[in-house]
């Protein structure tokens, strides 16, 4: 069970170590159309490509936000784009020393006889796209899976399905130059309480990495893509300090210190619990052999998309919203944030029920 050492082996694990640089996250901005169109009808934009330019062209020429990101996560249409001056997105990200990824998964698909639960489309002609990709600048891609916390869920169906697609993803990505972000996503939803959280995210997190060295994967050159361990939406409300106690814990007995970094989802938080929780993790005075740091896609872009609104004389206002955003993430991955960015706008709930990305 050696792990597979390709061409670009060297490449790879520079890459995702640079991507897992302390103080450093990641802008997830890979919402699929269908998705960037729920966020646009929220501030009552058309949902057209103008629009999504616009969007993107905001956050990208952001006032040196940039400077706290090590990558950004892009969907296929936003890859090929320009500013409006005609400069390629890949390039302003270049310049500023952030390396260019692209989502590669389809969505996720009904498992038959389950309840709801799902697994991940992507794979037909997945090498072919991610060398493409590559020859268009991105170096490192996603793929996201998609687990609930139920009765009996998540089954055994769905732990194997999910762990098998994203080690079938990662060695993909590998053998065609990508770092791949393996992203098991436990859902929110439910009554649950943390404990159980704990339970199921160390369980799913042993399937994946199982799978991805059966895959023959190479962790080096690799990231992690978590949910953080909460208590269900509707279950007892923690602390920051308990989130940050149990999601170390579940991380330390479950990911091998080869990983280079793990770079968190929000999952419907709100941007200044995302922020305090991940603060509360670096603070944490335990061995963590990886970098602990953000992958936010809603809880980087909220209120920088309501301080917009779709109109063109927000856009500075917007811009400032997000750097603000970004140096309190940067802060949190150093365990320094002192809490209270964004004001009022930062801590409404992002959470909704049965959430589609
Ligand atoms: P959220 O941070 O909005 O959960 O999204 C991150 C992401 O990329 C999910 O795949």
């Amino acid at each position: 069970m050696s792990a597979f050492v390709g061409k670009y082996a060297d490449e790879l694990i520079k890459n995702a170590k640079y991507i897992a640089t302390p103080g450093k996250g990641i802008l997830a901005a890979d919402e699929s159309t269908g998705t960037i169109g729920k966020r646009l009808s929220s501030i009552k934009v058309d949902n057209n490509e103008p629009n999504r330019q616009a969007l993107r062209e905001l956050l990208f020429t952001s006032p040196n936000a940039l400077s706290y990101l090590s990558g950004v996560i892009l969907f296929e249409e936003t890859l090929y784009q320009n500013t409006r001056d005609g400069k390629p997105f890949v390039e302003v990200l270049q310049e500023n020393n952030v390396i260019p990824g692209i989502k590669v998964d389809k969505g996720t698909v009904e498992l038959a006889g389950t309840n709801g639960e799902t697994t991940t489309q992507g794979f037909d002609s997945l090498g072919a796209r991610c060398q493409q990709y590559y020859k268009a600048g991105a170096r490192f891609a996603k793929w996201r899976s998609v687990l609930k916390i139920g009765p009996t869920e998540p089954s055994e169906l769905s732990i194997q399905q999910n762990a098998q697609g994203l080690a079938r993803y990662a060695i993909i990505c590998q053998e065609n130059g990508l770092v791949p972000i393996v992203e098991p996503e436990i859902l929110t939803d439910g009554d649950h309480d943390i404990k159980k959280c704990a339970a199921v995210t160390e369980t799913v997190l042993a399937a994946v990495y199982k799978a991805l060295n059966d895959h023959h994967v190479l962790l080096e050159g690799t990231l992690l893509k978590p949910n953080m361990v909460t208590p269900g939406s509707a279950g007892p409300k923690v602390s920051s300090e308990v989130i940050a106690e149990y999601t170390v814990a579940a991380l330390r007995r479950t990911v091998p210190p080869a990983v280079p970094g793990i770079v968190f989802l929000s999952g419907g938080q709100s941007e200044e619990e995302a922020t305090l929780n991940l603060n509360a993790m670096n603070k944490l005075e335990v061995l963590k052999p990886w970098t602990l740091s953000f992958s936010f896609g809603r809880a980087l872009q909220q209120s920088t998309l309501k301080t917009w609104g779709g109109k063109t004389e927000n856009v500075g206002k917007a811009q400032g919203a997000f750097l603000g955003r970004c140096k309190a993430n940067s802060e949190a991955t150093l365990g320094k944030y002192e809490g209270g960015t964004g004001g009022g706008l930062a801590s409404e709930s992002l959470y909704v029920k049965g959430y589609k990305y």
